[in-house]
């Protein structure tokens, strides 16, 4: 007997088909047959591989062509009112990505993962109709290929959770109005066969709920368990332990519960309810989110206490969330160390995990065929080397890292802004950008070039300096005060950092979706960190040569790194950060010595490294400030240190920004006016702000009338002295004909509102 359970699979492809064709679709190049045709060889080869590797339970409906919050919303017949015309793929693809008439819907990131799904828009006056077309063909589908699937769905409560109300309130309100289409749809699948498994996502109830939320668990499903006596349902969770559900869903008639045992250990605590409630158990215990190879008798050994309280027959064997969170399959990385590679483990790599797990959970070492045994020695010997292995161990960082005294900057902000304006002396309102400049199709065929050793590295310092030039210039014309060299020489704000700092690992296949299309593929954290020689200095020292203005030194901050980059799991995460942010001190005091005065140190993904839980949100805000403070501690009282934000809602982190110390902030704010600056002056913020005056993720050029009003409305919340002018954000996704007339709109806005000033 083995029972292995897989929540869910990746859906974009082994080669990223699905991504190819929807590009070639929305670019008119092929059409939606060829959608679809693709969509079903991808559907048809991942449950091969899944019942391949003895799976027992298959989903189906956890394939997407877009993202399934979106298909949800399209199964309850949640539509936008903008859309109301629309039909089929075209309505669809419009709700994901707008079209000539209507923008898209909002989207965001799905817990604390970088996937992310369409806000859900809700109102009162909604008529919602059941369309449950995707959910049975993709049964049938999977049904005429001989593979019983059980089905995935959303559950309501998450939905909601997740949803915003179009016209204000409470989006638990429309509850009365959801569930009904709930019911109606598990009505229908209950039609499509003698006995079916339904896998009802409620991730939601991991995080820490109201108790109006909570008591909306049980009559939930207590109503939808009572739909059809032919359906089984499992309610799955993930990402942390969800134990004040599980309380409440023990009295349930449900059949099952998912639990992640990994990143939610306190869901032991629950397993005694479990075990007396007779319910079966999907024990999340092999990493859904991470890329190692699981230490299988560590899991097992896990299973067996787990054991000592629900019986053995009443345990699933599953990944602590769908696969959906790490890459296809190792199999393509043909230039990775041999040696890392065997450390590593994808999703595909992972279903053999759990099939093996169960194997010997189920059935015992010794009953073991010799094909089993040898994979288990094998799995043996190389967690064994990995835990051995010189290429992780670094004594030398180590003994730094931990002797590393030097905590935080000397002095305190108001004195260092002191010292910093006396030699500066720049004006109130002084203008700057956030980094990047566009990134040309030249530019991206040099770096290419030359890393396929096309180029000399002659030719290349010579194109990416040509770059330079130019930009510099353009900032010098256009009147900018604080200058930046552009980011030529990067691909990306972590990779570029990744590649040059010992103890990081890339693959060459390993894409993760990230929303519809698009993909990233994360570098990974295999060893200590250490920086070998000066990552930047070059370039910006050559930047700050070309102009007599001060050039802002560029770095992407420790905690950035860190949150997009998967992470050894043999350290806590905050070590490993300290490591990083030791190697980023050496790179800012080589800087400060190279004679740049200004640096600033990008955050961009602190907020979204949040954990789900408050308790161990104290422990991530302590160390990831721990972790800013160290990276810049080398930095002198003269050195003026920036941090940039790619959001706006301070609200809840104010406390931790104003512990961050640095000097100067840039955030996002073009989009919310005022608004969200009000923070800043609610708790008596002293150091400098940099609020963005105008959005950059669109190809508008904003005027400058609007960017006057901008300014305006910042100056009714801070004093001049406190305010920075930029833009929103880097302008790498931009192109040049945007970026120059935006900025000289910008310069010439701050020059009319300081004539008001009198500045
Ligand atoms: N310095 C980076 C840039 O300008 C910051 C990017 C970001 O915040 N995501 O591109
Ligand atoms: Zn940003």
């Amino acid at each position: 007997m083995s029972k292995n359970y897989i929540v869910g699979f990746p859906r974009i492809g082994e080669q990223r088909e699905l991504k190819r064709v929807l590009e070639e679709f929305w670019a008119k190049k092929c059409s939606f047959e060829m959608v679809t045709k693709v969509a079903s060889e991808l559907k048809k080869r991942h449950w091969e591989y899944q019942r391949d590797a003895g799976a027992e339970f298959i989903s189906s409906n956890d394939f997407s062509l877009y993202d399934n919050m979106l298909d949800t919303s399209v199964m309850l017949g949640a539509i936008p009112k903008r859309f109301a015309n629309l039909v089929g793929e075209e309505l669809y693809f419009a709700m994901a990505r707008g079209n000539a008439s209507s923008v898209a819907m909002e989207m965001t990131k799905w817990f604390n993962t970088n996937y992310h799904y369409i806000v859900p828009e809700l109102s009162l006056d909604d008529e919602y109709l059941l369309n449950a077309s995707k959910i049975v063909d993709e049964y049938n589908e999977a049904k005429t290929l001989g593979i019983k699937t059980k089905i995935n769905i959303i559950g309501p409560i998450t939905y909601l959770g997740l949803s915003k109300r179009a016209d204000g309130g409470d989006v638990y309100e429309l509850w009365g109005k959801i569930l009904p289409i709930y019911e109606e749809l598990l009505k229908a699948i209950s039609r499509l066969d003698e006995r079916i498994t339904v896998q009802i996502d409620e991730p939601i109830f991991v995080k820490e709920l109201d108790i109006k939320v909570l008591s909306l668990i049980k009559p939930t499903y207590d109503r939808l368990c009572a739909v059809s006596p032919n359906i089984k349902i499992a309610v799955v969770t993930y990402f942390e332990h969800s134990n004040e559900a599980t309380k409440v869903l023990v009295h349930t008639p449900i059949w099952a519960l998912g639990l992640d045992f990994l990143y939610g250990e306190e869901n032991l605590k629950s397993l005694d309810i479990i075990a007396m409630s007779g319910k079966e158990l999907i024990a999340g215990v092999v990493d859904g989110r991470n890329i190692w190879r699981c230490d299988i008798e560590k899991s097992v050994e896990l299973l067996r206490d787990i054991s000592n309280f629900v019986s053995k027959d009443r345990i699933l064997i599953s990944s602590s969330c769908s696969l959906l969170h790490i890459p296809f399959t190792i199999k393509y990385e043909e230039k990775m160390s041999g040696e890392i590679k065997e450390w590593l483990s994808f999703a595909l790599e992972k279903l053999s995990e759990i099939s093996l797990i169960s194997k010997i959970f189920f059935e015992g070492e010794c009953s073991l065929d010799e094909a089993q045994k040898s994979s288990l020695v094998n799995n043996r010997d190389a967690n064994i080397k990995r835990r051995n292995s010189t290429l992780i161990h670094n004594k030398a960082v180590q003994e730094r890292v931990n002797s590393h005294s030097k905590l935080q900057r000397d002095g305190d902000a108001k004195e260092r802004l002191k010292l910093q304006r006396e030699i500066f002396r720049y004006e109130d309102l002084v203008t700057t950008t956030i980094g990047s400049f566009p990134q040309t199709p030249e530019l991206r065929r040099a770096r290419s070039d030359f890393k396929a050793a096309l180029i000399s590295s002659d030719e290349y310092e010579s194109e990416i300096k040509k770059y330079i030039d130019e930009c510099v210039l353009f900032q010098e014309e256009c009147g900018l005060e604080v200058l930046v060299h552009g980011e030529p020489e990067r691909n990306d704000m972590v990779e570029y950092f990744g590649e040059q700092l010992n103890g990081y690992g890339f693959s060459q296949n390993g894409w993760v979706q990230s929303y519809g299309s698009r993909c990233v593929k994360p570098p990974f954290i295999y060893g200590d960190i250490s920086r070998p020689r000066p990552m930047t200095i070059d370039w910006i020292a050559y930047a700050q040569s070309k102009t007599n203005k001060i050039m802002k030194g560029m770095l992407t901050g420790p905690v950035t790194i860190l949150n997009w980059s998967f992470v050894r799991d043999d350290m806590p995460r905050g070590e490993v950060s300290k490591q990083i942010a030791v190697a980023l001190s050496d790179e800012i005091d080589d800087l400060q010595r190279a004679g740049i005065k200004i640096i600033q140190v990008d955050e961009a993904a602190f907020k979204e490294g949040y954990p789900l839980r408050r308790a161990k949100i104290k422990i991530y805000e302590a160390w990831a400030t721990r972790d800013f403070k160290i990276a810049v501690s080398s930095a002198k009282k003269e050195t003026q240190i920036h941090t940039h934000m790619c959001y706006s809602e301070f609200n809840d982190i104010i406390n931790t920004i104003e512990d961050m110390d640095a000097d100067v902030i840039s955030i996002e704010t073009a989009r919310s006016g005022n608004e969200l600056l009000k923070i800043f002056k609610k708790v008596g913020y002293t150091k400098e702000v940099g609020p963005g005056v105008y959005d950059i993720h669109s190809p508008r050029i904003p005027s400058v009338e609007e960017i006057v009003k901008q300014i305006e409305l910042l100056l009714e919340v801070l004093p001049k002295e406190q305010l920075w002018i930029n833009p929103d954000c880097g302008l790498k996704t931009r192109k040049w004909e945007e970026v120059k007339p935006s900025l000289k709109n910008m310069v010439k806005a701050v020059k009319i509102v300081r004539a008001k000033l009198n500045v």
